[in-house]
């Protein structure tokens, strides 16, 4: 168990912990150690960890209270730790992507969010679980076993980033980094209770991200506030050189737009073709609840319509199993992690092939098998030349919507979490989770999900999605901070604050 001072660090903000390291009430150490007791006392059941680096997290955060105590400034979040979904290279420390295919492979660098995460004097806690390569909603594809949902131990805590979700709402870590290529920042976040933020296409650097699908893939914060992902949003925005799709722009001040916290003025926009068939009722229900709440805060709510959106679904599961087939064979058995069959009497060809079926699973096969199908000399036009038409379609829908609103939104996901097994053999059913999650990345705008309670039927978290234009991630956090403020005071506590203790 826990003692009570631990327990009490465990359930603080970044925020709040930051300023109390910085004011020398508690010492990184003690903040990080608190954590660290926390992941032995509960993984074994959550499962969010698929390495924890506690000499390293240490290391980091003793660095941190040496500089406080020479007087030197420390970022705003100096000695806080966090949890990295396992697909960011980390110098040294094991990467595998919830892959087999990766088992023994460190990294011989760090990622530019690795690097700023450092450099900002973050503790890395550990790498957490994900769906093989990112490709799944639940995080049971990954080969080491699925994560739990800290809301009940026996559904999906969400994915593919359900590891970084489960470690922030188990509150193992403050602060996690996600990745979102069709919703796995923000779905898990919506099932979980947590804030998710799938930032602008370009804002965030992609170098040492490994690549699921390079034209949608973004780095983004997984936290239990609004101000915590807007803190860790500024920390790992902004341009990078080393990564040909950053925005050389500069970033929003997202910081500030947290703490103004208003919508008064803004005008919202309801999307249509993201709400009614397909969506739990309790969903539904609390989304609308919390539509009147931004309503009530000043808000012009009106009802758009992005017709083009029911094709996305389709268009996503073209584009992203060509660019993964494509970015997946590097994983040959030649360069990285595991080599199956080289006993001197085979091929080249033959151990690539031996590799390959041993270390990938079903899922990464199917979408491999897919996207050359879809790449391949006479359907090209077809299939993934269509898919692309679909995607302007998309971002002209969105170009119209925005034309007339500030943000739009949505449920998140159509549904509350479900139970570990229940999907994992039905490819079309895990699909549709993220149907409301995936244009925004066909388009590469930003968008953010938070919780706004509990559906009825279930008592399990629903989540809404605020979408707004690239660069304008700004609006995300006056709109999250908003309705964010307005549940405090209804609630008289943050939902996260009613997940069972486990
Ligand atoms: N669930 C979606 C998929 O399986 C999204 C994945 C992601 O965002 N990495 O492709």
């Amino acid at each position: 168990m826990s003692t009570p001072l631990e327990r009490d660090l465990i359930r603080q903000s970044a925020a709040t912990l930051a300023e109390a390291i910085a004011e020398g009430e508690v010492s990184a150490r003690e903040v990080t150690q608190a954590h660290l007791d926390r992941i032995a006392e509960v993984d074994d059941r959550v499962h969010a960890f698929l390495h924890v680096d506690g000499q390293g997290a240490l290391a980091t955060a003793d660095a941190v209270d040496a500089s406080r105590a020479a007087g030197e400034p420390l970022g705003p979040l100096a000695g806080v730790p966090l949890a990295l979904k396992d697909i960011l290279a980390m110098k040294g420390v094991p990467t595998t992507c919830g892959s087999r295919i990766l088992e023994g492979w460190r990294p011989p660098y760090d990622a530019t969010v690795v690097e700023r995460l450092r450099a900002a004097g973050i503790p890395i806690l550990g790498k957490t679980n994900m769906d093989e390569f990112a490709m799944g909603s639940s995080t049971e594809h990954s080969a080491y076993g699925p994560t739990h949902n800290p809301w009940d131990l026996d559904r999906i805590p969400g994915g593919s980033g359900g590891g970084s979700a489960a470690a922030i709402a188990s509150f193992e870590a403050p602060l996690a980094i996600g990745t979102d290529t069709g919703g796995s920042i923000r779905q898990p976040a919506a099932v979980t209770g947590t804030v998710g933020v799938k930032p602008t296409y370009g804002g965030v650097s992609r170098y040492g991200l490994v690549a699921l699908a390079s034209s949608l893939d973004q780095a983004g914060p997984c936290t239990r506030t609004v101000m915590d992902a807007a803190l860790l949003h500024s920390v790992i925005g902004g341009h990078d050189p080393r990564d040909s799709t950053s925005i050389p722009d500069p970033m929003p001040d997202v910081v500030a737009a947290a703490a103004r916290a208003d919508v008064r003025g803004m005008r919202i926009g309801l999307v249509r073709e993201l709400t009614g068939e397909g969506y739990q009722a309790g969903v539904e229900q609390r989304f609308r609840e919390a539509v009147e709440i931004l309503e009530h805060l000043g808000a012009e709510v009106v009802e758009v319509s992005c017709p083009h959106f029911d094709y996305a679904l389709g268009a996503y599961y073209l584009i992203l199993p060509s660019e993964c087939s494509s970015n997946l064979a590097r994983f040959d058995g030649m360069r990285y992690g595991l080599r199956v069959g080289d006993d001197g009497d085979r091929s080249v060809e033959e151990v690539m092939s031996l590799t390959r079926e041993a270390g990938f699973g079903p899922e990464v096969k199917r979408r491999i098998m897919l996207g050359t199908y879809a790449l391949s000399s006479g359907y090209y036009d077809a299939y993934y030349g269509q898919a692309q038409k679909v995607r302007t379609l998309i971002q002209r829908d969105f170009d119209a919507a925005f034309a007339q609103c500030d943000v739009l939104v949505s449920p998140t996901a159509p549904t509350t979490a479900f139970r570990i097994g229940e999907k994992v053999d039905d490819p079309l059913a895990m699909y549709l989770n993220d149907v409301a999650t995936i244009p925004v990345n066909m388009a590469g705008n930003c968008a953010m999900s938070l919780p706004v309670g509990l559906a009825p039927e279930d008592g399990l978290p629903v989540g809404l999605q605020v979408m707004a234009p690239p660069m304008a991630d700004d609006r995300l956090y006056l709109v999250g901070g908003a309705l964010e403020g307005a549940l405090r005071d209804r609630w008289g506590h943050l939902l996260i604050e009613e997940v069972p203790s486990l």
